[in-house]
């Protein structure tokens, strides 16, 4: 059930509703607009005659959510949902922010190049894989921490944060002091004993979609974050498997608008992933970003072609450059900046 306060509501009246949803039996989770206070309540809310909360002072309304997703909806936070980072970055604003790095984090060279190439360009997070989940167990399977504290040191030097992926619950707590954003790959999508654990820290996820999800399961694996009470989700589209074989994955560029009506959380396109091709990275990196995407997550690698992973659609950091100067005509274009 969502209570919608009324925009002069007092704290009292607030925490007299939230006494009564506490009552009920159902768990409060409350956001404070810049208009007004929203009250989720989630639990055993079907029996409830919602009317006895319509009654309570300062309540404005009162109603049902019917979606499966209650945290993550757009009634929740009808306003959208801005995540702020450290050096005034914000994702969810007006501004089109911009990661990128390499799929994998490999040496010292190759991180500090792309960290000062990312920030000249205009990019506000270094992007690489520690811990890598890749198809073959044989394969190039990242640095681990080290690598981690190497693009740590690669981003303080240039002023850029930091995001890598998290593949496992054991993980969080070591690279917490070295990242300002989890990313939880297509793969963990619905590993939801690790989604549980990162709705327990206090630091943004961005949460990307599986590779065979529907939007509503994407929707309902944040929820298993938000309702740990972190409220700072970012979800991320990165293509999808279908039948057609001419891209790596079918970057869905529909889910972006769909995502931003049924929810209040940013969304980030991810086109490397999207499509598997270098070639076609920079089409749907401006598609996302005039379908309204609210960040790219693009690979890039000052010797893209010898990437240890992810070569085929990693971009040379001259390709970039020219890239982050088309975003910014397209960003304009649709009354934003990047
Ligand atoms: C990545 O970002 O390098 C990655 C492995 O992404 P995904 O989980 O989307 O495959
Ligand atoms: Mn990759």
């Amino acid at each position: 059930m969502i209570v919608a306060m009324q925009e002069k509501a007092t704290e009292e009246q607030i925490d007299a509703v939230i006494d009564a949803m506490v009552e009920a039996g159902v768990g409060v989770h409350r956001t404070t607009g810049a208009m007004q206070t929203i009250l989720a309540g989630v639990g055993p809310t079907a029996s409830l005659d919602l009317s006895k909360f319509e009654l309570l002072p300062g309540v404005e309304h009162v109603h049902r959510i019917s979606s499966p997703y209650k945290l993550a909806g757009r009634s929740f936070r009808p306003e959208g949902t801005v995540v702020e980072f450290r050096n005034g970055v914000k994702v969810g604003g007006q501004q089109v922010i911009v990661m990128a790095g390499p799929c994998s984090i490999e040496n010292h060279e190759q991180i500090f190049e792309t960290a000062r190439r990312v920030k000249a360009s205009g990019g506000s997070f270094l992007r690489g894989g520690a811990f890598k989940p890749r198809s073959s167990p044989y394969a190039f399977q990242g640095l681990g921490i080290p690598g981690l504290q190497m693009m740590r040191e690669a981003a303080d030097a240039h002023g850029l944060l930091v995001i890598s992926e998290v593949m496992e619950i054991a993980q969080i707590e070591p690279m917490l002091p070295l990242v300002d954003c989890f990313q939880v790959g297509a793969r963990n999508m619905q590993n939801f004993n690790l989604l549980r654990e990162l709705g327990q820290v206090r630091k943004p996820v961005l949460l990307k979609r599986g590779i065979a999800a529907t939007i509503e399961e994407l929707l309902l694996s944040s929820e298993y974050i938000l309702s740990g009470g972190n409220y700072d989700v970012i979800l991320c589209e990165r293509g999808i498997r279908t039948y057609e074989t001419a891209t790596r994955n079918t970057m869905d560029i529909a889910a972006i608008p769909v995502i931003k009506k049924l929810s209040h959380l940013p969304i980030v396109a991810d086109p490397s992933h999207g499509t598997g091709r270098r070639d076609m990275v920079a089409p749907l990196a401006k598609a996302a970003v005039a379908a309204g995407a609210d960040a790219i997550l693009v690979e890039v690698h000052p010797n893209a072609d010898k990437a240890a992973s992810d070569a085929a659609q990693t971009l040379y950091l001259e390709q970039f450059d020219t890239l982050m100067n088309e975003l910014r005509v397209i960003a304009a274009a649709v009354g934003r900046t990047l």
